[in-house]
Parts: C-alpha cells; sequence; structure tokens
C-alpha cells in the first residue's frame, strides 16, 4: 500500500564491513534505493555507484539467493526486436569487460552458441534471425550439420533443416555475475542490507520520498523495483500494478558424460524450447513447457524462499524425450540435480524498464523472462542513465510499462497472455 506524507525519522544501523568492527553506520538518506539483490538490482546499483550515487540495496533475504543464482547462466544476443538485440549484445561485451573495468574476478565460457530448426517453419526464424543479427553487426551464420556437430559433440543434427551459429554468446556460472556487481558496488560505497525488507514507500506529490524498512525508514528521491518474483508487491507499495507473472523455470544438470568439455557450445532446439550446455562434465537442460506453474505475484509473501519452491521433473523429461534423437546420451543420464526458480512474464516477452508514470523518481526493472540475468549489465547501466540524467540516453518505450493497455487489467488474460508466451519461448510468432 502507497504510504503518503513524511514518515517517522528511524535510523537503519549497519555494520560496515564484515567482519563486525564495533562501529555503525547509520543511514537516513540515499540518493538511490534499490529494492532486491538479484541480477537486476546489483547491476543497477554498481551502475549508479560508477556514476557517483550514494545508494542502498536492500533485499529481503540473503543478497543473491533467489532466483539468479538457479539460472543456467546462457546468453543469446539474437533477441525478438532490435532493442532487445542491442541491450543483449553491449551485456556481453560489458560482461567480458567487467573484470577489467572493476578489478572484480568473473569466469565465463566464450564458447558461442548453436541454434538449430527441425521444421520449415523454425527454419525460416533461423534465417530471419540471421539477417537481422547480422544487420546489428551480431557474428552470427548459417552452419551446415557437420560443422554443428564439430563445435558440440554431443549434437547428432541430423534432422535439422537449418543451424546458426553465434561465435561470441556465451555461458557463465549465474551467482557469480550478480556477486561480482555487488562486490564492485560495495567497493564503490554501496550500502548492502541483507535480510532487509521493503516494507512500504513513501510518496509525497506524486514523487517518492522514503522506502521504510522494519529497522528505520531511508529518505530518497529515486526508487528501483528489482524485486524479481515480488516485483507487484512492491509495485503496489507506490500505488502501481505492474503486469507479470512469476513462472516456475527449471533445469537439471546430468552426472558426468563421456565427451563433454566445459570449451563446448550451448545448444538450443527452437522446435521443442529446449536448450543443453556442457556443466561440471555433464549436460545441464532446460526447457519451456506448455503449462508451466504460476504464482500469483501480488500476493507472493516476501518471506517464501525461492528454495522452498516445489519442483517437478515430470515436464523436464517429457522436453527430454522430444529431443532424444539431438542429444542421444539424455535420456538415460543420470540426474545429478534440479534447480528451478521464478522468473517473471510479461504478455509480448519484453522487459519491463521504465520510470513508472506518475510516481516521480519509482522505475522499475523487471519481467525477465528468463533472460533476465544475461541482460542485467546493460539493463543497470541504461536505467542508472536516467535516473542520473533525468531521462533514458536510449530510447526503451518498447519496454514501457503502460504498453499493454487495458487488456491486461484483468488477471486471467494476463495469466493467459504470459503462459502462452513462456510455452513459445523460443518462438518469434505472436499470439
Ligand atoms: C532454471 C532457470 C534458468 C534460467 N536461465 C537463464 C539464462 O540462461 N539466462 C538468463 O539471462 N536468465 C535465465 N533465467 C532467468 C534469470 O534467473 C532471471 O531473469 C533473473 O534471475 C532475474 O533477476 P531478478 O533480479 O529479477 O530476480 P531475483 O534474483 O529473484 O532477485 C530479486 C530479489 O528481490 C528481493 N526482494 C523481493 N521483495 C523484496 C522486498 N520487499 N524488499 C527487499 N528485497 C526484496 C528478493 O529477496 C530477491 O533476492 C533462468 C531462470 C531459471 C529459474
Amino acid at each position: 500500500m502507497a504510504t503518503t506524507g513524511r514518515t517517522k525519522s528511524a535510523f537503519i544501523r549497519v555494520h560496515p564491513r564484515p567482519p563486525f568492527t564495533g562501529d555503525f553506520i547509520v543511514i537516513t538518506k540515499a540518493d538511490a534505493v534499490v529494492i532486491g539483490a538479484g541480477a537486476f538490482g546489483a547491476s543497477v546499483a554498481y551502475h549508479l555507484a560508477r556514476r557517483g550515487k550514494q545508494v542502498v540495496l536492500l533485499d529481503a533475504h540473503e543478497a543473491v539467493t533467489q532466483t539468479s543464482p538457479r539460472a543456467a547462466g546462457l546468453t543469446q544476443q539474437i533477441r525478438s526486436d532490435p532493442l532487445m538485440t542491442q541491450l543483449a549484445m553491449q551485456s556481453v561485451h560489458q560482461i567480458t569487460q567487467l573484470t577489467a573495468e572493476s578489478g572484480e574476478p568473473l569466469t565465463c565460457h566464450q564458447n558461442g552458441s548453436i541454434k538449430v530448426a527441425l521444421t520449415e517453419s523454425f527454419a525460416a526464424q533461423i534465417q530471419d534471425e540471421v539477417q537481422r543479427g547480422q544487420a546489428q553487426g551480431l557474428e552470427i551464420a548459417l552452419v551446415s550439420q557437420q560443422e554443428a556437430q564439430r563445435l558440440a559433440p554431443f549434437l547428432q543434427p541430423e534432422r535439422a533443416l537449418a543451424i546458426w551459429y553465434t561465435a561470441s554468446d556465451l555461458y557463465l556460472e549465474p551467482g557469480d555475475l550478480p556477486r561480482a556487481y555487488i562486490r564492485a558496488a560495495q567497493k564503490l560505497g554501496v550500502t548492502v542490507l541483507s535480510h532487509t525488507p521493503a516494507t512500504a514507500v513513501g510518496t509525497r506529490a506524486g514523487q517518492v520520498e522514503t522506502v521504510v524498512t522494519p529497522q528505520g525508514a531511508i529518505e530518497t528521491p529515486a526508487v528501483i523495483d528489482t524485486a524479481g518474483a515480488w516485483t507487484r508487491v512492491v509495485g503496489v507499495m507506490a500505488g502501481i500494478n505492474v503486469p507479470l507473472v512469476p513462472t516456475r523455470h527449471q533445469l537439471y544438470i546430468t552426472e558426468p558424460l563421456p565427451g563433454i568439455q566445459v570449451e563446448q557450445p550451448i545448444v538450443r532446439v527452437l522446435d521443442y524450447n529446449v536448450y543443453v550446455r556442457p556443466e561440471q562434465g555433464g549436460l545441464m537442460v532446460g526447457g519451456y513447457e506448455p503449462d508451466p506453474l504460476q504464482l500469483d505475484g501480488q500476493t507472493l509473501a516476501t518471506t517464501f524462499d525461492i528454495k522452498d519452491l516445489a519442483l517437478d521433473m515430470a515436464p523436464l523429461r517429457r522436453l527430454t524425450e522430444l529431443v532424444a534423437t539431438e542429444f542421444p546420451q539424455l535420456p538415460n543420464a543420470p540426474i545429478k540435480l534440479l534447480r528451478g526458480g521464478l522468473p517473471t512474464m510479461t504478455p509480448d516477452g519484453r522487459h519491463i524498464v521504465d520510470q513508472v508514470p506518475g510516481v516521480g523518481g519509482f522505475f522499475v526493472a523487471s519481467g525477465c523472462c528468463v533472460g533476465g540475468l544475461s541482460i542485467s549489465p546493460a539493463v543497470g547501466a541504461v536505467l542508472a542513465d536516467w535516473v542520473v540524467e533525468g531521462a533514458p540516453t536510449l530510447d526503451l518505450s518498447p519496454l514501457r510499462l503502460e504498453r499493454f493497455g487495458p487488456a491486461m487489467q484483468s488477471e486471467e488474460r494476463l495469466r493467459e497472455a504470459c503462459l502462452w508466451r513462456y510455452a513459445h519461448h523460443y518462438s518469434s510468432e505472436e499470439q
């Protein structure tokens, strides 16, 4: 619920750095408060600090423990429209430069990615993606079955009608990226408060004024809602509705398998919405089932922890059967780990990155659509520019909050649209 007027003055006390030294810093003011220390929040906080801002980064749980560290850690730079592709390409560049820029170690495997189409209509999409990617300067090209198998020996591409390869796509251990951003942000003076939920957002005359936590209130002119599956709950604190649906997404990792090497690329099978990459000598396998579990993002308790999300191997088994020809090692591979989280789907599969109309200083970076980890570097940078400059330095209108119109006020229609988009994740087809 939105609170208005000045909140009673209070202190937030933080240990300056572990281990506890006996001193306290008292935080009552910040240039910006970022709510949610996952991939988006960590990147936004870091980029704001690089622009000289005093930032507080809050998390209801321990930082980087919810959906972000459970991701597959893949990038795919060719996206559904020029803006998303631009942001994804910029993000890969930022990931590869992060260590040089910040001094923080970050291991990534820039082994490229392969996308396979098994049917005519998806083969047309492969060709379209190659053309669109090349037009934006992306190194993406059609490759033969033989070349695809040379690059990814675990792939049997006999059924493929078209295949592309993008050499600069990469994968990484997902939690490493936001953790690197947080360490770099702390070096720049950002205060990270784990186990500190935002409980209210105070506004005055249509402008954010405070963020309230159980430990006290922080006065601030800028609030960024990067609360992942809880984005809507935080949005309601400022009186806004963010149309997205937390949707369970899962992957599994096999025990080590013959021939799997860390240097091999990511492989995606377009027709079946399945991705596979090397992990710990085995294969990581994820995919998009037609009927995913959706949660109510308006009522998700702040105390809910993603580690308690019920997981289900059955949808992944079904997807594995569909691609058994392409990945013959998978059907009999022993499973080492099943993991999943709650990415947020939007009705059109694009992110929400916006300053909320009518609530000055309240920004949202969410609606990750299962691609938020890999696009978080660029989103953090452009949002920081926006907060600092007062206007975005890039035309972000395709990602604005109000693009969905009144139709998505209906929860039922919102869930239907988000479900359809999830189930057709790799497809360029529109609903
Ligand atoms: C199995 C799986 C595979 C995936 N694979 C990929 C991939 O290959 N590539 C890719 O780019 N993406 C992938 N994703 C998606 C990716 O994980 C998400 O896009 C990304 O993690 C979203 O980050 P976030 O910051 O929005 O959410 P989170 O990491 O969940 O962070 C949100 C944070 O907000 C905090 N919070 C909530 N409410 C409050 C509050 N009131 N006050 C303070 N803090 C609060 C939470 O505690 C949480 O830490 C995958 C996801 C899954 C589950």
